[in-house]
């Protein structure tokens, strides 16, 4: 079976112009005879429903959260990446799309991320238009600063509340919309699963996590914005909320998941504290411009009071091993370096698992204000989680999960293998290959929706014309029925365990075999181990209450359940690529120096897992990476 991308023809800089151009076109007044279902309300969603709905659709828009401005992205902290220039220091479009491709291993594909980076300008105009405040210079003009794998400062941001300012401009479109009644807003309505008609995405079956009311809602075609499954590990940077379901459901109707194994481990988050902890918190990568990482050079140094390590027993080892980068060295390497010197017993704090970030050099070089203004609020989260003042001490930061690369496959266009259904954001696999650059994240999301989507999906809906589904379609009743099925299932086996205490066991064995480091045997391992937590989740889970109302652990239950299923496949996927690129780092593939060693000849393909049915394992499609413009080499950030 082939993919077919849909890349359009034409050298790399006209692709997305000359494609825009031979996209159909819906004529406004027929524009509001088409229904489209938007399932998320995070920076990708809530900007293609309020851009779509600004457009004339008629748009219905759903999240689990109690408002549109508690999605997820409100948590991003950094910043976002444009092509803008401001620095004068050497950024272009070209450059945003080499750092990206370089950033991400190779192993994204090349037309989408110039996309991308073409358009990262017109976010910047659009969020100011806005209102939102961006941060800026003396002089009035927008601020930037540095993120990992540049070497030009291109990052805008709002202190550290990046994704709050942002999604709240978002926020405010959609509101427009809402009030002129082009979006239907449906809060606290959860995705179940997807409706297939005559294969197409046509509809979706929904919970009211209020009433408990499982009901259809029928569309031309069916838009998924629902974010990144990083919560699988159980402990993570995400909202507790994040999930797989809604595509994890869509996969299981036929939506092939590409790369599942891509996830990314930040390097500065706090610490693990204790066993019971449900949640990591970030430090923002925007924090290494000013802070220096560093451990001590012996072990015997390690539960000293940092001031009493003098310089030359320090070991910063970032600045080290990579001159010219030095502590911006992307994600995935910052990590890992991370582990290495934990690992060497060179860790510092409870456990040994933690590495400064000093910031006594910048306080001395700017003054406490200046790192105030820039990083306040993080200073502030840290302490009330720490109880220590990083002004005065070094914070102490480890690796933790943070974000999914991998996700639902979908062509040039956003539409997955499934005619009909599209897909934004995080929860799509397209833009950032095997490692995610910091700051591209909220670039990816807005950029899906607010210039992406509404560009092309004009051809689809173009195809659809006149073609509204029947409601009494079998489909749709066969999909409320299994919901209603499974949701009496879990609610009816009463046994003895928690839902957490499923989750907590399925995280630590991906953690410890599927995390910053795999290899083939602890791979197998989980592979055997996951079906039998599976089953025994099946047969001992226990949920209080009924399904006829608010019900928090039902909903959990439900996550937890397509975790448990989706976990097998992150390992399959992982086991699959023998080799190293980016946030997949097999032990058995790496170079002397411990860097991760791709194997081009023969991985150099997005993975798209094909859903074969529930005891039979998932085929294999490969959409091969085709490079053009940049040259496939090694990364060095030397
Ligand atoms: C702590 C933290 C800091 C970050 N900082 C940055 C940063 O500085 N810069 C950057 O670029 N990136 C950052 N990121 C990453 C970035 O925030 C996310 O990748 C991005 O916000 C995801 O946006 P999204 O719209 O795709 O999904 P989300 O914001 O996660 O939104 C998902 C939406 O889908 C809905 N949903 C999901 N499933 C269902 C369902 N089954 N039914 C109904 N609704 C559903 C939710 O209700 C929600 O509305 C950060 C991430 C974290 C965790």
């Amino acid at each position: 079976m082939a993919l077919d991308s849909n890349i359009p023809s034409g050298p790399v800089e006209k692709k997305w112009e000359t494609h825009k151009f031979e996209s159909k076109l819906i004529n406004p007044a027929n524009k509001r005879k088409y229904d489209i279902i938007i399932v998320g309300s995070g920076l990708a969603g809530g900007a293609a429903a309020a851009s779509l709905g600004e457009l004339g659709y008629k748009v219905k828009c759903f999240c689990y959260q109690d408002s549109p401005r508690r999605a997820h992205s409100i948590a991003a902290q950094g910043g976002i990446n444009a092509a803008k220039n401001y620095q004068n220091d050497g950024d272009s479009v070209f450059r945003l799309f080499y750092d990206t491709v370089k950033g991400g291993d190779f192993r994204a594909r090349e037309a989408n991320v110039y996309r991308l980076a073409e358009v990262s300008a017109n976010i910047i105009d659009q969020c100011v238009a806005q209102g939102v405040p961006l941060a800026r210079e003396y002089g009035g003009l927008l601020a930037n600063r540095s993120f990992g794998g540049a070497q030009v400062s291109r990052t805008f941001y709002a202190r550290g509340q990046t994704g709050q300012q942002l999604l709240l401009g978002a926020y405010s479109a959609l509101n427009r919309q809402i009030a002129a009644g082009t979006v239907e807003m449906f809060p606290r309505t959860e995705m179940l699963d997807l409706i297939i008609v005559d294969g197409h995405a046509k509809g979706i079956v929904v919970r009211d996590m209020i009433t408990g009311k499982i009901s259809t809602h029928i569309a031309d075609c069916v838009v998924l914005g629902t974010g990144g499954y990083g919560n699988v590990f159980y402990l993570s940077t995400n909202a507790k909320g994040c999930n797989v379901t809604a595509t994890w459901r869509a996969h299981k109707k036929g939506a092939f998941f590409a790369n599942p194994c891509y996830t990314q481990i930040h390097p500065t988050c706090i610490p693990v504290a204790g066993d019971y902890q449900s949640k990591l918190t970030l430090m923002s990568e925007s924090l290494r411009n000013d802070g220096r990482v560093w451990v001590p050079k012996r072990k015997e140094d390690c539960g000293k009071v940092p001031k009493e390590i003098p310089e030359d027993a320090r070991d910063y080892y970032l600045e080290r091993k990579y001159p010219s980068y030095g502590n911006l060295a992307p994600r995935d390497i910052s990590s890992r370096s991370a582990k290495e010197v934990c690992d060497d017993g060179r860790g510092v704090g409870p456990g040994g698992l933690g590495v400064y970030l000093d910031f006594a050099d910048a306080i001395k070089r700017l003054g406490k204000h200046v790192i105030e203004e820039r990083y306040g609020n993080l200073f502030e989260m840290y302490h009330n989680i720490t109880g220590e003042d990083a002004y005065e001490r070094p914070m102490r930061i480890y690796p933790a999960v943070h974000y999914t690369m991998g996700g639902l496959w979908v062509d040039y266009n956003l539409m997955s293998n499934v005619p009909g259904l599209h897909v934004l954001g995080e929860a799509n696999f397209s833009d950032h290959g095997a490692n995610r650059l910091g700051a591209s994240a909220l670039m990816q999301g807005l950029a899906d929706g607010y210039f992406v989507l509404p560009n092309t999906l004009g051809t689809y809906m173009a195809s659809q014309f006149g073609k509204k589904v029947d409601a009494n379609a079998p489909a749709f009743k066969e999909a409320v029925d299994s919901v209603k099925a499974r949701v009496q299932k879990l609610i009816s086996i009463k046994g003895t365990r928690s839902v957490d205490s499923f989750h907590r066991e399925l995280g630590k064995l991906l953690w410890d075999k599927c995390g910053m480091a795999r290899d083939k045997k602890g791979l197998e391992e989980a592979l055997r181990k996951i079906p039998k937590l599976r089953e025994e989740f099946w047969s001992n889970l226990k949920i209080l209450g009924t399904a006829d109302g608010i019900n928090m652990e039902l909903e959990r239950a439900g996550r937890v359940a397509d975790f448990l299923e989706f976990g097998e496949l992150m390992c399959l996927d992982a086991l699959n690529r023998n080799e190293s690129c980016g946030g997949h780092f097999r032990t058995e593939y790496q170079t002397p120096e411990g860097e991760a060693l791709r194997d081009d000849e023969h991985y150099d393909y997005v993975a798209a897992w094909k859903y074969e049915g529930d005891s039979v394992p998932p085929t294999l499609v490969k959409e091969p990476l085709v490079y053009e413009e940049v040259k496939l080499a090694t990364r060095s950030y030397k």
